[in-house]
């Protein structure tokens, strides 16, 4: 069997590592820091541990399959905990509301902000299951580079409901007409490249999968994931090499031929698959020739906060998201390359559901505050913006700055600088409509055969759950390319 190798363990190079692996080919892995996770990583500081990107777990069957493809239980390497009520969304004139998966539960707070819409909640959860079963049945697992082949295998009506024509946010005011629930409902947009006036009605798909299969945190934090699919790859015989920087992939003839380490030292593969950010592969890692120019749109960037409290943060529990007064505008204002002055965040609070990520009585506390990517603010100066943003958020959520006792603050250029974030977006490419399924960036290079991608900037697309189906896919990918 034809030898891999893999630049990048964040978790999409990582499922790739293991299917790879699973179908008896030697698999090495490169990742240039010193831990694996990429994105997903981690933050230990005196008793205080940081998941240093994604916390909100989501899809966990995605996990469960990974683990029962190699014949293993997930259970017995990764412990999950629920959260629920999963995320409670505040705005500045004091309105909460409050998701769980209880649907009573879900049914009250909703009826509380726009009395008489239980029918209609049902009637959209009804819509949007429909669509996340037709999206995740039929398009959103295959590799398919047609787009008639691809929308070819939805039936007429599946067609028409898929509410792709349709804006999020217009999709949610079929069904609710309180500005809170469709902000809310539409904030997820947020992860997929901002706007629920912009992005397709079918992502109304992102809060009814939160709903419908819950929210969870790994024991440990989401880092407790990372380690469990990392034992997994090592079991199963997959070398990982970490603090292991890849230079360049090379090719011979419009093949691939290996990698060059940063060390110098050439390492031969026939396959090779990148997991560092797709745009940040061409312009870094391929020469000129092998190239193909594609001007992606991104996702925001992010400016990530990491506070160790002393005390316990008894006022919020483990997810809080702050929307602005006005919520268009924020989105607007990103667009333009502006922090909003009204500012949307979010915040983690993970030791509210794993005391253990915090010294006893302590709280490791999360702030994720979106910014426009590093190009659209060419005259930043992190120095100043930084303190201020900060001086925004505590007195937003009325924390007091002498209860934090261990501060690490992470910039978009900081998120670029660690783990080749082009522009320094945090998600990758956005989910446009076109820049989905067919038409986002393939997982296998048309300019050098044997090169294959993996991770957030290719199909299916971003966040944890989508980047491991997307490591099974590529190596469906590989597997029907190479023997
Ligand atoms: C702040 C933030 C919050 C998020 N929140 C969530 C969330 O709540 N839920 C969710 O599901 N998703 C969330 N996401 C998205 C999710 O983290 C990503 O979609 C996913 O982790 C990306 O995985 P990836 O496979 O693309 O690899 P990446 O994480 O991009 O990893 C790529 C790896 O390649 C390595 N690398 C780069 N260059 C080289 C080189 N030259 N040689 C060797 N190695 C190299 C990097 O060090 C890195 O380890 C969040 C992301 C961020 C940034």
């Amino acid at each position: 069997m034809t030898a891999a190798v893999i630049v990048g363990a964040g978790l999409g190079g990582l499922s790739a590592a293991i299917h790879l692996r699973l179908q008896g080919r030697p698999v090495t892995v490169f990742e240039a820091n010193h831990s694996v996770g990429g994105r997903a990583n981690v933050i230990e500081r005196e008793g205080y541990r940081f998941d240093t990107g994604p916390s909100l777990l989501n899809y966990p069957w995605v996990f469960e399959d990974l683990f029962s493809a190699a014949g293993r239980r997930f259970a017995d390497y990764v412990d999950l905990i629920p959260v629920d009520p999963s995320v409670e969304f505040r705005w500045p004139d004091g309105v909460t509301f409050s998701l769980s998966s209880d649907l009573k539960n879900l049914r009250e707070e909703c009826e509380r902000l726009e009395p008489g819409c239980g029918p209609r909640l049902i009637a959209w959860m009804r819509d949007a299951a429909f669509k996340f079963d037709t999206a995740f049945g039929k398009l959103v697992t295959r590799n398919e580079d047609n787009p008639l082949k691809w929308v070819g295998k939805l039936s007429v009506r599946e067609m028409m409901s898929m509410g792709v024509w349709r804006s999020l946010d217009s999709e949610l005011g079929r069904f609710f007409k309180n500005r809170y629930i469709r902000e809310a409902f539409g904030s997820y947009g947020m992860y997929l490249g901002g706007s629920p006036f912009d992005l397709p009605g079918l992502f109304s798909i992102l809060a009814y999968g939160e709903l419908a299969y819950g929210l969870w945190l790994p024991r440990g934090g989401i880092y407790g994931l990372v380690r469990g699919i990392e034992r997994l790859a090592r079991e199963l015989g997959v070398q990982i090499h970490t603090s292991t920087r890849v230079a360049s992939i090379d090719s011979h003839a419009g093949a691939a031929t290996g990698v060059r380490l940063e060390n110098g030292e050439f390492f031969p593969a026939r396959v090779v698959v990148s997991n560092v950010d797709l745009p940040t592969t061409e312009r870094s890692l391929l020469s000129q020739a092998s190239r193909k120019p594609v001007e992606h749109r991104m996702t925001p960037g992010v400016l990530t906060f990491y506070w160790g409290l002393r005390g316990d943060e008894g006022a919020y529990g483990h997810h809080t998201i702050f929307l602005p007064r006005r919520f268009r505008a924020a989105f607007d204002q990103l667009k333009q390359g502006r922090i909003p002055d009204d500012l949307p965040f979010y915040i983690s609070i993970a030791s509210a559901s794993d005391p253990s990520l915090a010294p006893q009585g302590a709280s490791s506390m999360f702030v994720l505050v979106p910014t426009p990517v590093i190009s659209a603010m060419p005259r930043a100066d992190w120095s100043t913006i930084v303190p201020e943003v900060k001086a925004r958020v505590l007195s937003r959520i009325g924390l007091d700055p002498a209860r934090i006792a261990v501060e690490e603050v992470w910039t978009p250029v900081e998120w670029q600088r660690r783990f080749g974030l082009h522009d320094g977006s945090a998600f990758g490419a956005a989910h446009t409509l076109f820049q989905m399924g067919p038409f986002r960036a393939k997982n296998y290079s048309n300019q050098m055969s044997g090169l294959y991608f993996a991770g957030a900037g290719t199909t299916p697309g971003t966040g944890m759950p989508m980047v491991v189906l997307g490591g099974r896919m590529v190596a469906e990918r590989i597997a029907a390319h190479v023997h």
